[in-house]
């Protein structure tokens, strides 16, 4: 049986925070370099206390790749990211989520069927060889697959550039999902007018295009987005800036394209860590991402004044807030009952082709 948070022992779900601390802290010392656990930056604060490693999801897939002595791989972060370091990581290596429902709704945004529904599609239109398929880290594991099969790539918000300019050297158009607004802003970037961007509205029949919208598009996205980074707006920035004079903006390129016309700095979450770190003392700067990072960016730097660019908006990614204390000494104590994350291998194949050539772009 596959244990969940709900229906997790009753030891673990009335143990206290002392308690479970711990106990995890004892698990770690007992497993040393046999285990590893990967934490991405959106998890909470208690969390991230126990990390051998933490990252954006470009850095954690690096790290799952290159691990040698571990033979546990604990991810606290959802789904997609685990999926992928099973899928890098030697066969030896047994990978855990530490809370085992959570995913990510953009991810779902991009239903397997439905994107090779619009391959076919476009594929119809420009005939073979002329586009490649690109996709955002936040996929399924068969979408990666699809990708590796299709001579296309993944690629993170930290390197989405690199990626981008890989598909233009073999002279194809692009085919991004499932997130519209990393892709808009990395086109943007690229130099790509707006009229050769073209949108595949999932809601729509053939995404709402014509054959004459995608011969003249270079780029095509999804219609994917992020439930917690479309909640910045422009009146948002417009608001902070007006109360703090000196206040300097850094946002996720999840977020709109106005938002990222608007902001200081642009980037993924490690950027937005580094840009926080190397702000002089007494900086006052509003953050464009998901609430847990910004909270813990706070925390670490009470030398400068550090908020949610959205105010008391709830900017919480409610999928990275799953996993407690209480997953992580479950999943520590009990590696015979915890959810193993296991790509089947003709699925693993092509997605490990497709996550190589992300690595070798590199950032
Ligand atoms: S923050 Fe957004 S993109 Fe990231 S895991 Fe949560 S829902 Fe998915």
């Amino acid at each position: 049986m596959n244990y969940i948070v709900a229906n997790l022992p009753d030891e673990y779900r009335i143990a206290d925070e002392v308690e479970l601390r711990r106990r995890i802290k004892v698990k770690k010392a007992e497993l040393g370099d046999k285990l590893v656990i990967l934490t991405h930056h959106y998890q909470r604060l208690e969390i991230v206390e126990f990390n051998d490693f933490l990252g954006d999801s470009y850095a954690l897939a690096k790290s799952a790749s290159q691990q040698k002595d571990a033979e546990h791989i604990v991810f606290c972060g959802v789904r997609f990211m685990a999926e992928a370091a099973d899928i890098l990581s030697d066969d030896d290596k047994k990978v855990y989520l530490a809370n085992p429902t959570a995913g990510c709704p953009m991810a779902d945004m991009a239903p397997t069927g439905l994107v090779y529904q619009s391959w076919d599609f476009i594929e119809s239109v420009l005939g073979p060889d002329k586009v490649l398929p690109l996709s955002y880290m936040n996929s399924s594991a068969e979408l990666k697959a699809f990708c590796g099969k299709n001579g296309g790539l993944i690629c993170t918000s930290s390197n989405a550039d690199a990626a981008f300019d890989y598909c233009f050297k073999q002279n194809r158009k692009l085919f991004f999902f499932p997130d519209q607004h990393l892709g808009r802003n990395t086109a943007k970037k690229k130099g790509i007018p707006k009229d050769k961007i073209a949108l595949y509205d999932i809601n729509k029949e053939n995404g709402g295009l014509t054959a004459a919208d995608i011969e003249r598009a270079d780029v095509i996205l999804w219609s994917g987005y992020c439930h917690v980074h479309v909640n910045f707006n422009t009146e948002q920035i417009a608001a902070q800036r007006k109360e703090f004079a000196d206040l300097k903006i850094v946002v996720h390129p999840e977020c709109a394209e106005e938002v990222v016309d608007l902001a200081d700095s642009v980037g993924s979450t490690s950027h937005i860590v580094n840009f926080v770190e190397q702000a002089p003392i007494g900086s006052t700067i509003a953050i464009g991402t998901e609430l847990n990072l910004i909270h813990r960016l706070s925390v670490n730097h009470p030398d400068k004044k550090i908020m949610s660019l959205a105010g008391n908006m709830c900017v919480v990614c409610s999928n990275m807030f799953r996993t407690s204390l209480q997953d992580l000494c479950f999943t520590l104590e009990n590696f015979d009952k915890a959810e193993l994350v296991r790509v089947p291998e003709d699925i693993s194949e092509n997605a490990k082709i497709a996550l190589e050539r992300m690595l070798e772009v590199g950032r």
